[in-house]
């Protein structure tokens, strides 16, 4: 008696335990997400329709992602707003965007003469660079993760060949944030135009130059057809996005479900690097072969060390400015320098040679 007791109870506990469990395995999310782009925007846009793709596959349907594009919300800037409102969950958008209201955003995108996408990438996930976002978004209820690379993004469409700083000065630029600040240092007068816009702004000279991504995104524009002299860049060295999360909805999820989401969001941001590449490989092929009125250039010595030096004096003052600022300038500098050293002797060791052999 005594003994079935026991194992009836045994037996109790474990189809509780089950039950419990089933229960558990059962509960469904769905994250509503507001992105920052249009409806089937290349590349930006793939990242965030993969991302959600994969998140409900490894979570057998228990987590689905519902996207909203800027279509269907109206503000394309309002993602850091709407997800620290709890409006929406999560966004997928850039750091850089919300320097007006929090400064220290702008660190965590890409930074004028900065890594590159790979250097960044261990700065975030090995040199202290996601404890520093964590640190920047925690008191607006958020977490951010790297949400995809451009890669380098080209320098812009001049109409004109541009020799020395004098070409700069006066030159009506599209080149948005941190990175017109800096050729505003240099006589460049920076504005920036809805994307809808530019084509129009350029044809009818109310801009002179356009930066916008990189060839694959780029063609689309159809700056090839008004513009002859495509720049190599410096400004965007590894233009990274973001997702943002909401720290209440996060805090809600399962275990198992915040580590599929973080492995969704790291394999989501690495694929949209090895898709830009791709693609923009792909688009410049077809830039060569249709509009041999295109010549890449690059800016001469005397810009690049202007720029350089400008870029050096806004980024003191940044840090002037607070004690948050002055650390995240100083790991990147400090990371910069050590992972440079390394991609000296690697990377560019090795497109050197082959330059010397082609
Ligand atoms: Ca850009």
């Amino acid at each position: 008696m005594k003994i079935r007791s026991v194992l009836s109870a045994a037996v109790l506990a474990v189809a509780t335990t089950l039950a419990s469990t089933q229960a558990f395995a059962q509960e469904t999310f769905t994250l509503k997400l507001a992105e920052t782009w249009g409806p089937n925007f290349p590349i930006f846009g793939d990242t965030t329709k993969n991302f959600a793709e994969r998140v409900e596959k490894m979570s057998d349907g228990r987590l689905k992602i519902r996207i909203d594009s800027a279509n269907k919300h109206k503000s394309p800037l309002g993602v850091f707003d709407m997800v620290k409102a709890g409006q929406y969950d999560m966004g997928h958008s850039a750091s850089y965007y919300w320097k007006g209201k929090v400064p220290n955003t702008l660190f965590f995108t890409s930074m004028p003469f900065g890594m590159n996408a790979i250097e960044q990438y261990a700065w975030f996930y090995h040199g202290g660079g996601m404890e520093l976002m964590e640190e920047v978004y925690e008191p607006h209820n958020m977490l951010s993760f790297p949400g995809g690379n451009t890669g380098v993004q080209m320098g812009g469409w001049f109409r004109e060949e541009i020799k020395s700083l004098d070409d700069l000065d006066g030159l009506k630029m599209r080149i948005p944030g941190f990175q017109g600040e800096v050729f505003a240092e240099v006589g460049v007068r920076p504005t920036n135009i809805a994307p809808g816009e530019l084509y129009t702004a350029l044809e009818r000279n109310t801009i002179d130059a356009v930066e916008w991504v990189g060839p694959a995104l780029d063609l689309r524009l159809g700056f090839q057809q008004i513009a002859d002299y495509y720049y190599t860049g410096w400004h965007e060295p590894a233009t990274e996005l973001q997702f943002l999360i909401n720290k209440k909805v996060w805090d809600k999820l399962p275990a198992d479900l915040q580590e599929i989401m973080k492995v969704a969001m790291r394999t989501g941001s690495y694929d949209m690097l090895v898709h830009s590449q791709h693609a923009n490989a792909e688009a410049w092929a077809t830039i060569k072969e249709e509009y041999p009125n295109v010549q890449i250039k690059q800016f001469p010595k005397e810009i690049f060390q202007a720029m350089y030096d400008a870029n050096k004096k806004l980024l003191k003052e940044a840090a002037d400015e607070g004690e948050q600022a002055a650390r995240i300038v100083k790991s990147q500098e400090e990371y910069l320098e050590q992972s440079r050293a390394y991609t000296d002797i690697s990377e560019r060791a090795y497109l050197n040679t082959m330059s010397e052999v082609e």
